[in-house]
């Protein structure tokens, strides 16, 4: 009989872990994976989403264009994980599995910053780059706040992103002289695992006129400012936020989580229970929450699952991956990072260019051929 493998959440980490198994054992892989939403988005088209150059409808990828050798998607809602059996619940059934990966990502706690859902606008989830899509053309001047509500956060440069795009989009517009852009950060650095990266998004930063507010984060909003956490008060029109990131709710509600997230071993990324891993943003790596480190993560645990099916050898999590940075002016600069190989963390970076602007286009296309068959 074939073993069970039952992967929870299609994002990054459990589309790549699926194609991943899908390689290798071809039909006789028994992989189920289940996601309650009908489609994947990469994280960085919100960004292109609120600016306006391109839509939600052209960027998503419909989770039916998926298909592959031994794997079957399933769309339902997980509403228990029972580790300890590896038996999940949804609103559709009950699953079982020999091996049981949990890849359910990050959610937003709109709640834990007062004042953030009525007052300001999140730029994290779909449903707030969409909004702010129809927000943005309205705005004719003022003081713009990029800020965070919280610490870890995924894709560390992703805010950085917005403030230089907000930059760029705002002179486009003809009113960036009516403008002030003032970015919160709680990071020492705009992008703390690559010095040379955090120099040059700190440089543009000056260059652009955005001033940029380290080791602080926005607690509440008022109507007119935000509240950070040494108490200053910051006026503000137009906000643009970074929500508070938790655990879904269900991975709690399970029991799986231990100061925020879900407790793992580093170099194998099983958690307490045997044949239970965890992989990207739910797993408590203290790494970047970014999409390439759950694919390096998808690596480490689909080697482990075909060693125990006797399918070659378990290899350890490398830690690594790339963290990519838009500018909003056509260049993209990146960082190829690698946390675990060796004794200390080694970071690759490349400087903004037109050529950057290729790689990621490169990075993109690779994932669309890869996961969705183009
Ligand atoms: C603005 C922005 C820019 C970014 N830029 C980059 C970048 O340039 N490069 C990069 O690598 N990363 C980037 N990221 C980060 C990246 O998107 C995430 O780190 C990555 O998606 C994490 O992968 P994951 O597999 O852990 O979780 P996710 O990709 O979030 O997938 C989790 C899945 O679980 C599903 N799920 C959750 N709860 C349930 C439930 N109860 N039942 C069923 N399904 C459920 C969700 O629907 C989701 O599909 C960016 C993110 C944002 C927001």
């Amino acid at each position: 009989m074939k073993s069970k493998v039952l992967i929870l959440g299609a994002g990054f980490g459990g589309l790549e872990l699926a194609t991943l198994l899908s390689e290798a054992l071809d039909k006789d892989a028994d992989v189920t994976i289940i996601d309650k939403n009908d489609r994947f988005t990469f994280g960085y088209s919100r960004i292109d989403v609120m600016f306006g150059k391109t839509t939600l409808d052209t960027v998503c990828l419909p989770y039916d264009t998926f298909g592959k050798p031994g794997i079957r998607l399933v769309r339902e809602t997980i509403s228990y994980i029972d580790a300890d059996a590896r038996r999940v619940t949804t609103n559709g059934g009950v699953y079982e599995a020999d091996y049981l990966v949990i890849a359910l990502g990050a959610d937003y706690d709109m709640g834990a910053t007062p004042g953030l859902a009525e007052h300001g606008n999140e730029f994290y989830s779909n449903a707030g780059a969409d909004r702010l899509r129809g927000v943005l053309p309205d705005f004719t001047g003022g003081s713009v706040i990029v800020g965070i509500c919280g610490f870890p956060y995924k894709c560390p440069p992703g805010p950085s992103e917005c403030a230089l795009t907000l930059h760029h989009y705002l002179t486009e517009q003809g009113i960036r002289d009516k403008c002030d852009i003032t970015f919160v950060s709680p990071l020492s650095t705009p992008m703390p695992a690559s010095a040379e990266m955090a120099q040059a998004l700190m440089d543009s930063f000056e260059e652009f006129n955005i001033r940029l507010l380290r080791q602080r984060t926005v607690v509440r909003l008022d109507e007119k400012h935000a509240v950070l956490d040494d108490g200053t008060e910051l006026p503000f029109d137009l906000f643009l936020g970074v929500p508070k990131h938790t655990p879904p709710q269900v991975v709690i509600d399970s029991g799986l989580t231990e100061d925020g997230w879900v407790p793992i071993d580093l170099a194998t990324l099983e958690t307490r229970f045997p044949n239970v891993y965890a992989i990207g943003d739910i797993a408590a790596t203290g790494l970047p929450k970014s999409g390439t480190f759950a694919e390096s993560a998808a690596r480490c645990v689909s080697t482990a699952i075909l060693a125990k099916l006797e399918r070659g050898d378990a290899e350890r999590n490398t830690g690594t991956g790339t963290c990519i940075v838009e500018y909003g002016d056509g260049r993209v600069s990146y960082a190829e990072l690698d946390f675990l190989t060796g004794a200390s963390l080694k970071a690759v970076y490349h400087p903004p260019s037109i050529a950057g602007k290729t790689f990621k286009d490169g990075f993109d296309d690779t994932r669309r051929e890869r996961w969705f068959n183009g």
